[in-house]
């Protein structure tokens, strides 16, 4: 295998870059648990105005923000509503059932966004039968941008009408914004917009934004003290966490604007794949930085194929019967040439 390996497994697998190192390395710090981390502090204010929220509190992990908005959200037994393929679903080891005890009700989409209609039709199946003996609906879970649907962009009057059929019911919606800032930038919405839709939503820094550690969780001032507690209770209390933030900080001004060439990357890669007979695309063009493809049809199994790719120098993963390319800062657009060059290959050969 060549040792310059393209890995396009993930957008959590970037280095953090030089510049991002040293703004970590001069971080002011405290402690964090005493809420006296400056650096921490002045993330936490950024975000909540980036999100033009009443407040928002670090989190070593996108994953500790879902455990915790669904804990504050529900009572234990209650059901919690979101895509069938979502995160806090799929990919959180069953931390809601642990954490809150509750019961999920999924709603199948193809591309991970659902409408008002079928809320409304998942709304009626958790109420089949009245209470006190059916479990009462108490969260929607939203996924912006969706990462099992391809990276699909809610758009804001899809999300606006689900929010709204959930307001109706008297039902919170938590949004999962771990990739949040794709959708922006690929929208043009502003991710504040977005926001003000739900009435908890967090922002991923280890995506896209190519930091090593740290999530930012955002609502109310009365949710985000109640959030402290839990943060606290799953350990997620940090010490000198300023040395994380700096680098989240550091993300916020200058991996943001370039998020749209993770964007164009994706779909230069698609526009390759497309070209190459034997291989289909799952969506024709990637709305974000996830490209989701079938190589079957090269008369080999997506895991051949993956191995095949690998001995070529490129890394991409296998999910759900899938084969997942995820652009991200360390991808350059040459990256995208050999990638592309690289399957022409295999497909040559096959
Ligand atoms: C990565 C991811 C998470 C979890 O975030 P971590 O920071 O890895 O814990 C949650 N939701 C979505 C959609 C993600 O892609």
């Amino acid at each position: 295998m060549p040792d310059d390996v393209v890995s396009l497994f993930s957008d959590t697998g970037t280095q953090p870059t030089a510049a991002m190192r040293a703004a970590m390395a001069a971080a002011e710090v405290g402690d964090e648990q005493e809420g006296q981390d400056p650096t921490v502090n002045r993330l936490q204010e950024r975000v909540a105005g980036l999100l033009g929220t009443e407040s928002a509190l670090w989190f070593p992990s996108g994953t500790m923000c879902n455990l915790v908005a669904v804990k504050l959200h529900t009572q234990p037994g209650d059901v919690v509503i979101a895509e069938a393929q979502a995160h806090v679903v799929r990919a959180e080891s069953g931390g809601a059932a642990l954490a809150s005890g509750v019961l999920v009700e999924t709603i199948r989409t193809a591309r991970g966004i659902f409408t008002a209609a079928e809320l409304e039709a998942a709304f009626d199946r958790v109420h089949t039968v009245p209470a006190p003996w059916g479990a009462p609906a108490g969260l929607i879970c939203v996924e912006q941008t969706h990462n099992l649907g391809g990276g699909s962009v809610w758009p804001l009057d899809a999300l606006a009408a689900v929010a709204d059929c959930a307001r109706g019911r008297g039902v919170p919606v938590h949004m999962d914004g771990a990739r949040l800032l794709n959708a922006s930038t690929a929208s043009g919405v502003p991710p504040a917009a977005f926001a003000a839709a739900v009435d908890s939503v967090w922002i991923d820094f280890t995506k896209g934004l190519g930091a090593p550690i740290g999530a930012v969780l955002a609502g109310s001032s009365a949710f985000i003290r109640r959030a402290r507690r839990y943060k606290q209770l799953f350990g997620g209390g940090m010490r000198q966490a300023g040395i994380a933030a700096a680098g989240c900080l550091h993300a916020l001004d200058h991996h943001v604007e370039r998020l749209a060439v993770d964007h164009a990357h994706a779909r230069l890669l698609a526009r390759g794949l497309d070209a190459v007979d034997g291989i289909r695309l799952r969506s024709p063009e990637p709305e974000t930085n996830i490209v989701f493809f079938d190589a079957r049809g090269l008369g080999m199994s997506n895991a051949e194929f993956l191995d095949r790719l690998a001995a070529s120098g490129v890394r991409m993963s296998s999910i759900g019967g899938w084969i997942r390319a995820v652009t991200h800062l360390d991808v350059s657009r040459a990256d995208i040439d050999r990638v592309i060059t690289a399957i022409r290959d295999i497909a040559h050969s096959s």
